[in-house]
């Protein structure tokens, strides 16, 4: 297994994409009224190409964590090639898989490709579940999906038995349409048989129908004390992965943070997007961020070089311009970062660490 602790220097070292997010594809085969990624489609015919993909990963150095998105990424044929070429070119520690699970006959066959490629990386596959039922059909304008979800999800979950290096999750948007349906949501998923994280992700961005974004924070605060609750509580089969406890009091102190971040309308530390973290759009677009516009250049016109896209004077401007604006939001995927890679939180995680079950249970 690659291993998390050679990156520890690089807490010092803040201008070298440790977090790499590549939007695949932005083509869906769902129509969720609540996504964040419903402008700026392209067609299959601009994507980068494996070819291109392949070069743009020999120009990264080795990285911590590999996220992928989109759209939904399955629908990328390709897609076990594409994760192949950051695993042996980049080494990813984890990579992470997020799927709206409506589709088990792509993305059961093309995970198991990328397992079978991918041993010495955790592979963390998150399928998408925002209620129950037809509610959850219902949310995502999509009916059938919940039912599809399911399968996906006991297809992932026979692949566990089988691969060592898989990790299965489920991923919930918090918005105006589920936010009273916390309670049964988190009962479910934690009676989902092989389920090892339960993330709550708030609604982000500019959604398609912004009404999903009217949400109650108080509510979104009883939904993060409940999941607290329920680590603390020792809920036995979450988070057994290795610096799996320190991963959970990271958690708990980024919910807290994300909370007030919100109820306070300011940053609560500063963003190392663009710095630790970079993101590459499906036509070689580089942001700093999942949520930000400013382009720092595209791989397209510099030679398949992310690096050179990294340190241009663009990417310069757009560093200095998070920092001047005192950019914030509550994307969950750079607070992991902001807090992990922030010397001056590991207080608060270490009291955190120190409240939580033993890793004996
Ligand atoms: S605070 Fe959020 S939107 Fe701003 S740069 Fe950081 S990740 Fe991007």
């Amino acid at each position: 297994m690659y291993s998390s602790l050679k990156y520890i220097p690089s807490i010092f070292v803040k201008q070298n994409p440790l977090q790499f997010t590549f939007f695949v594809t932005s083509r869906c085969n769902a129509r969720c009224p609540f996504c964040f990624y419903w402008q700026d489609r392209h067609s299959k015919q601009d994507e980068l190409s494996l070819d291109e993909i392949e070069k743009v990963s020999r120009s990264l150095g080795d990285l911590l964590w590999l996220l992928f998105s989109g759209g939904e990424i399955y629908l990328r044929k390709d897609l076990p090639q594409i994760v192949d070429a950051f695993y042996r070119n980049n080494h990813p520690v984890i990579i992470t898989l997020p799927t709206n699970g409506l589709a088990p006959d792509l993305i059961l066959p093309r995970t198991e490709e990328i397992l079978s490629r991918s041993a010495n990386s955790t592979v963390v596959v998150k399928v998408s579940l925002d209620g129950l039922g037809e509610k959850h059909d219902s949310v995502r304008n999509t009916p059938g999906s919940f039912e599809k979800a399911m399968e996906t999800w006991e297809g992932l979950r026979r692949l566990c038995e089988r691969y060592q290096n898989l990790q299965i999750g489920i991923n919930t948007v918090f918005c105006r349409e589920n936010q009273d349906d916390m309670d049964e949501i988190i009962d479910f998923v934690n009676g989902l048989p092989g389920c090892e994280t339960h993330t709550i992700s708030m609604v982000r961005g500019n959604p398609a129908d912004g009404s999903y974004k009217r949400i109650d924070l108080d509510k979104y605060r009883r939904a993060v004390d409940r999941l607290e609750t329920d680590l603390k509580g020792a809920r036995p089969k979450m988070y057994h992965f290795t610096l799996a406890r320190l991963k959970s009091a990271q958690d708990l102190v980024q919910r807290r943070l994300i909370y007030e971040t919100l109820r306070q309308g300011r940053r609560q530390l500063p963003c190392y997007a663009g710095r630790i973290t970079a993101v590459m759009n499906e036509v070689g677009g580089v942001f700093p961020c999942e949520i930000l516009s400013d382009l720092m250049g595209n791989v397209r016109d510099n030679g398949y070089d992310l690096m050179r896209v990294f340190r241009s004077a663009e990417a310069d401007a757009v560093r200095a311009r998070i920092n001047k604006t005192r950019c914030y939001c509550s994307h969950e995927c750079y607070f992991v970062t902001n807090i992990l890679f922030n010397p001056r939180m590991y207080g608060q995680v270490i009291r955190q660490y120190m409240e939580l079950p033993g890793q004996s249970r």
